[in-house]
């Protein structure tokens, strides 16, 4: 469980530079993620089924939304 803990803050490190910020946590330890824009929105979950969840998760929040992408 402190792995998938480790790896979910991880996530939320690396989508923070692209301007994603927890909006809050919910009842069931969830996490719901916020753009920059105000546009985006999205949920982290706790305990994914795929390993690799994260990692997608936090690939395709950058696609969708990046203030780096848009800053250049
Ligand atoms: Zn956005």
């Amino acid at each position: 469980m402190s792995g998938q803990r480790t790896e979910r803050e991880a996530a939320v490190t690396e989508v923070a530079e692209h301007g994603w910020t927890v909006a809050r946590e919910t009842a069931r330890g969830y996490y719901i993620m916020r753009c920059a824009c105000g546009r985006h929105q999205t949920t982290m979950h706790k305990t994914p089924r795929l390993s690799d969840h994260f990692r997608q998760k936090a690939a395709w929040m950058i696609s969708q939304c990046s203030v780096r992408k848009d800053g250049t």
